[in-house]
């Protein structure tokens, strides 16, 4: 989903989030067009269900939900919202707890990219994307036409975003984000979602009942944000509503739109996987070192054995990105990875939805091993490797537990000052580096 923010990540208009490509786990849903800066962390987005929350900051908003709901409502009505239809979505509505706790929940364990991509492309998934590709040929053709994004990828979005449509959340979107507006920790994001959310009722495209999301508010079979929904969400079977719940041909139309904006190429591939030679410097896998595929392979970047690279790749624009640090499957991607990250910020979810569009047609495989004896660092260790780091005068940034420039910066800095491969990535070979020094 398109989103604007994630982390709660929910889909966003997205400001696009910097030219780096993070390595991000989405404790929320991803969904797309996040604006802001991800949290990132090092591995997938999934969560592990079981996790405990930790450090849960505790919003105790200092009005009532009647007089915050008061007050919003004039806000509303001076933004051009109906007081009829403002009212009429307001009936009934009290904060939900279930939203809140969503929101505050900071897991303590995220899954590995391995698992995480295992889980996105399930064999299952693959054959429903196929049998939905051939049942909505026709459809598919002329969204092809009309935005110039290609099939593949719009359907892997809707089976990564809502599972083709059958998983879209069942939480009332004006509720979650009214509750989110009153005491979530981006009370203003919320509130620019919900007037978004109301203009969407008020221009005749879904009742109030019926408009339902995550508890993110996250929107039907794109996931979209009310904000995205507002600027790429289209009526492609001409019945005069935009319903990206029930219309398959508007979801997907919506997501092509999107995608077009995010910079889209047809025809041209995501990216694929490479080989690196064994002294090769680490630091360019950044998703801010930006080089020509012919750069890359001067610099040793090979195809793996068997593989060839895209008819016309070598002048093309890729960064190199190694998802769980240089002991495991390194790719150069390309423009339209970053179109996908526009969608929801976090590589993993990039990297799934490439690899998925390729699954379809019997590719997407990946030849390099992960290393699966290398698990994410948990939460309270990202914090104690941050704190370490600053301690041994790398500033990390904040203790925040979240892998961001500054700390894979740092991290960099720290392995290159053992003599180590500086992937910039968090491990816990690092870890006890530190705490032994
Ligand atoms: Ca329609």
């Amino acid at each position: 989903m398109p989103l604007s923010h994630k982390r709660g990540w929910p889909m966003r208009q997205l400001i696009a989030a910097s030219s780096v490509i993070l390595l991000v786990a989405c404790a929320e849903k991803p969904t797309a067009a996040d604006a802001q800066p991800l949290p990132v962390t090092p591995a997938a987005p999934a969560v592990t269900a079981s996790a405990p929350n930790v450090d849960v900051p505790d919003i105790k908003p200092a009005q009532t939900f009647s007089e915050w709901q008061a007050g919003f409502r004039e806000q509303a009505l001076n933004a051009g919202i109906n007081p009829l239809v403002f009212d009429n979505a307001f009936i009934g509505v009290t904060p939900d707890m279930g939203v809140i706790k969503a929101d505050r929940s900071q897991p303590e364990f995220s899954r590995p990219v391995w698992e995480y991509l295992d889980g996105a492309l399930s064999p299952l998934r693959v054959r429903n994307g196929q049998r939905l590709l051939t049942q909505n040929a026709e459809l598919l053709d002329r969204i092809e036409q009309r935005y110039g994004v290609d099939r593949q990828v719009l359907v892997s979005v809707w089976g990564m975003e809502s599972n083709f449509g059958t998983f879209q959340g069942n939480k009332s979107v004006i509720r979650s984000l009214a509750t989110l507006a009153y005491e979530g920790r981006r009370p203003e994001f919320a509130q620019s979602q919900l007037l978004a959310a109301l203009k969407i009722i008020q221009e005749g495209d879904i009742a109030p009942g019926k408009m339902l999301g995550s508890w993110a508010g996250a929107m039907g079979q794109t996931q979209f944000i009310p904000t995205t929904y507002e600027t790429h969400a289209v009526d492609f079977d001409g019945d005069g509503r935009r319903d990206i719940w029930n219309s398959s041909a508007d979801a997907l139309a919506s997501t092509a739109h999107y995608l077009q904006s995010s910079g889209w190429k047809q025809g041209q591939p995501w990216g694929f996987e490479v080989k690196l030679p064994g002294d090769f410097d680490y630091a360019l896998a950044d998703g801010a070192v930006r080089k020509s595929v012919s750069e890359w392979q001067q610099l040793g970047v090979t195809l793996p054995a068997g593989s060839t690279a895209p008819a016309g790749a070598e002048q093309l624009t890729a960064t190199l990105l190694v998802p769980a640090g240089y002991r495991g499957p390194a790719f150069l991607v390309l423009d339209n990875f970053r179109a996908i990250l526009r969608y929801n910020n976090s590589s993993s979810y990039a990297l799934a939805v490439a690899l998925l569009s390729e699954r379809f047609n019997g590719g997407g495989t990946i030849v390099g091993e992960w290393p699966k004896d290398d698990l994410p660092l948990s939460r309270s260790e990202r914090v104690e490797l941050q704190t370490l780091l600053s301690q041994r005068n790398y500033d990390a940034g904040n203790a925040d537990g979240i892998i961001g420039a500054n700390t894979r910066k740092a991290i960099r800095s720290a392995q290159q000052a053992l003599g180590w491969p500086a992937d910039g990535y968090p491990n816990h070979k690092l870890l006890e580096s530190l705490r032994n020094r």
